[in-house]
Order: structure tokens, then C-alpha cells, then sequence
């Protein structure tokens, strides 16, 4: 299996830690493209055209970012997302054609953290993952998350308030921890869809004051998470 070192053509040194990519995609074109873009930028690229070769690489070597595509010959990319996150966090940004897109599921529903539409800027790829790889640095900083008596703990996906453990929905807790890590800052709905559900959610924001009215109920939060009039919610620290 080809897995391309990193380029050093660029000759120039950086304080980066070296970076791992897994690229999982059949087509030779863009497989190509991805990695040309991905090792110019330095990192290393490990290259496969299948989800079960891609499941077995993982468990053999540390990986930074997966770069998934959803056509695969053998099991598509939304079972390798699922099979991915039974077992590791690793950071998922999935490549999608609309006509991919099954009506009911979209990778973020899978635990995907990212996707990009086919035909993509190279670049913007590029550009994508590195804002996964900060996203995940802080996200590992900060695994306990806190807003007034609510505590959330995002290895284990467990909310507590008040120290009593509080059911939370998959989309309520995504929806709280987005609001937790951006405390102070106001959010807006169509961002928070965004964030959440992913922007090809069929769903309008109410679907967002819904979740932000449960939230509220559910935790106490009443007075934590405000509503900012005509543009969207603001977690507040108190
Ligand atoms: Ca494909």
C-alpha cells in the first residue's frame, strides 16, 4: 500500500509535532490531490482505498486525522465513521458528495467532527483540518467542561448538575458543550445548526430552541444560557 513520507521539498524547518493523516478513499484522482495538498503542508499521509484496510491500519500506528470519503468499495464511509468512534476519538473529516447524503444520517450524527463537499478546494481541506486538529488539542485540555453547578465530563459524555447525573439526548450534550467552550460569546442559531447537526440538517433553527428549552429544563440553566434577541444563545459564566 503506498503511504507517502512527508515531503521535506519546502526544506524548512517548523516547530510542528509531526502529523499523521489516514486518507481513506477509492478514487485515484482525488486521493492523489488530497495527499499532494496534506504533505506539502507536512504531514505524513497514509493512503488506503478501503474501510477495512483503513480499521486494521489504525489499530496498528497513531493517527492524527482521518480523512474519510463515503463511496468505498466494501463497507461505506458511515460504517467506518461508526466503527471508528466504537472505539477511538480520533478527529473525522469525512469527504461528501450530495448525492451521498442519506436523507436521515449524516456523519456528524456518526461522530464525524467535520465534512467538506465534494467537488472540494484542496486547500480548504487543508484548512479544515487544521482547525479540527485545534479544536481537538483545546478539547483534550479541557475535558471537563463546567457552567454554574453543570459539569460536563465530554470523555464520558456524562452531564451532571448539582452533582446528580442528568440524561442528556446525543444532541443535547453536543449543543451544551458547544455553548460551554464558546461561554461568553453569542452563538447564533444558524451557527449552532452548523455545529451541531451539521449544515446539510434538514431541520430550521427552531430545532435549536427546542434543544436550548430542554437544556434549560433538564439542568437548571435558566439563567446560564441566555437568549439574545434576534440573533441566537450565549452561555454566560457567572
Ligand atoms: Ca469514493
Amino acid at each position: 500500500m503506498p503511504a507517502a513520507a512527508p515531503l521535506s521539498e519546502s526544506g524548512v524547518l517548523t516547530n510542528r509535532a509531526p502529523r499523521t493523516v489516514l486518507l481513506i478513499e477509492d478514487e485515484e484522482s482525488i486521493g492523489n490531490l488530497v495527499r499532494t495538498y496534506f504533505a506539502r503542508d507536512e504531514f505524513t499521509v497514509v493512503w488506503l482505498r478501503s474501510g477495512e484496510e483503513a480499521l486494521l491500519e489504525l489499530a496498528s500506528q497513531k493517527i492524527d486525522l482521518v480523512v474519510l470519503d463515503i463511496g468505498l468499495p466494501g463497507i461505506d464511509g458511515f460504517e467506518v465513521c461508526r466503527r471508528i468512534r466504537s472505539r477511538s476519538q480520533v478527529p473525522i473529516l469525512m469527504l461528501t458528495a450530495r448525492d451521498e447524503e442519506p436523507d436521515r444520517i449524516t456523519g456528524f450524527e456518526l461522530g464525524a467532527d467535520d465534512y467538506v463537499l465534494k467537488p472540494f478546494s484542496p486547500r480548504e481541506l487543508v484548512a479544515r483540518a487544521h482547525a479540527i486538529l485545534r479544536r481537538g488539542r483545546q478539547a483534550a485540555y479541557q475535558d471537563v467542561l463546567r457552567l454554574g453547578e453543570v459539569e460536563v465530563r465530554r470523555s464520558e459524555r456524562v452531564a451532571r448538575a448539582d452533582d446528580q447525573e442528568v440524561k442528556l439526548t446525543n444532541k443535547e450534550f453536543d449543543l451544551l458543550t458547544v455553548l460551554i467552550e464558546n461561554a461568553g460569546l453569542v452563538l447564533t442559531r444558524e451557527k449552532l445548526l452548523d455545529e451541531v447537526w451539521g449544515m446539510t440538517y434538514p431541520g430550521d433553527t427552531r430545532t435549536v430552541d427546542v434543544h436550548i428549552a430542554q437544556l434549560r429544563r433538564k439542568l437548571g440553566l435558566q439563567d446560564l444560557i441566555v437568549t439574545v434577541r434576534g440573533v441566537g444563545y450565549k452561555a454566560v459564566r457567572e
